[in-house]
């Protein structure tokens, strides 16, 4: 198949397009940043670097002679980011609309939207010990401003494309992604990915101790990149059309995460709470009785398991931005 990944120079979309190379498909990766800032770039692919596909014609070019699109091109980061940073997350939605438009316009037959967790109403996530969110508890609708909000309109933008004019939406809600390959600094990271490079710059400076955001017992479950490509492209290749969440149901709070992330790393740390800091929901897990039943299958790499890899990737940039600075 010949298929367009927008984003590609991303984090998850970098993952994908390899694991899309690998099964012999023909890929054409799109991303707006350089390509000496891409986090993997691909031999046996068209790279299209520089390319901001917020414009229509960037859209029609990018979706030309392709059968199926992967949409996992957005302005995001982690809770900091997108706290602060409203307007730019909510401008995405001219990335979804002019890929949704172009695919539709050049007969594109399938395409997948990246949704999150983002969508689900505050009023869900209040408690650190959480029920778990299924997909109907996007609404009534309130969700995280600004990114989440984006989020579900795009998300109601593919299902009325497809029922309107039969381009066949597929639509993920992610829980938080982690993996080797993204965002690790610079103000974009999340969780798992600053937490590996507070506890990689103890080991370097001698130093234990972390600043962590809020009083630390705030819960999340995260989910190995690996999974969360499966799940993509298991759900793109299924007939399943309502959102449905693709995360992992195994429940931390972030003392936790810091607790295994500590251990991997063979030291303890001390902690600095800082409470002014963006700390997101109270808590948050994946309910995921939907993806179970329609897909047969789950996310469910251990959380141990996959901060071993994302830890040691960590560390080396740590070690390499620590020698380049030396
Ligand atoms: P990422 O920031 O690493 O990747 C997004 C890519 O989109 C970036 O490379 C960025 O340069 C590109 N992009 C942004 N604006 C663009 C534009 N105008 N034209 C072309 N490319 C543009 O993020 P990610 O973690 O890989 O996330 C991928 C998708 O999954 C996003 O839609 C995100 O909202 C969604 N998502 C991610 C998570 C997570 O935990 N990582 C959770 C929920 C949803």
């Amino acid at each position: 198949m010949r298929v367009l990944v927008a984003g590609g120079g991303g984090f998850i979309g970098g993952h994908l397009v390899k694991g899309l190379v690998a099964d012999g498909h023909e890929v054409r990766s799109v991303d707006v940043k350089p390509i000496d800032q891409w986090w993997q770039e691909h031999p046996d692919v068209e790279n299209w670097a520089d390319t901001d596909l917020m414009g229509a014609d960037a859209c029609r070019r990018a979706t030309k002679g392709v059968d199926q699109v992967f949409n996992l091109a957005a302005d995001m980061g982690g809770m900091g980011f997108i706290e602060n940073n409203k307007a730019a997350c909510m401008l995405s939605v001219l990335i979804s609309t002019n890929l949704l438009q172009a695919a539709v316009d050049n007969d594109v037959e399938r395409l997948f939207y990246a949704s999150s967790a983002c969508v689900y109403a505050a009023e869900h996530q209040t408690d650190p010990n959480v029920t778990a969110l299924k997909e109907s508890d996007a609404y009534p609708a309130m969700p995280e401003d600004g990114y989440g909000w984006e989020k579900l309109f795009s998300e109601r933008m593919a299902r009325h494309f497809r029922e309107d004019y039969g381009i066949q939406t597929r639509i993920a809600r992610y829980h938080n992604v982690y993996g080797p390959n993204g965002s690790w600094t610079g103000g974009r990271e999340k969780a798992p990915a600053a937490l590996s490079r507070k506890v990689a710059e103890c080991v370097v400076s001698g130093r234990h101790e972390v600043e962590v955001w809020g009083d630390g017992e705030q819960t999340r479950s995260f989910m190995f990149v690996d999974d969360c490509v499966r799940g993509t492209r298991m759900l793109t290749d299924s007939d399943v059309t309502d959102p449905i969440n693709i995360g992992s149901s195994e429940l931390v709070s972030i003392n936790g995460l810091i607790d295994i992330i500590s251990d991997i790393a063979g030291i303890t740390v001390t902690r600095r709470h800082n409470l002014d800091a963006p700390q997101g929901v109270r808590g948050r897990n994946s309910d995921n009785t939907m993806i179970l039943d329609r897909l047969g299958w789950e996310p469910s790499t251990s959380l141990r398991s996959g901060l071993e890899v994302t830890y040691a990737w960590v560390l080396d940039q740590v070690l390499a931005a620590a020698g380049a600075a030396a």
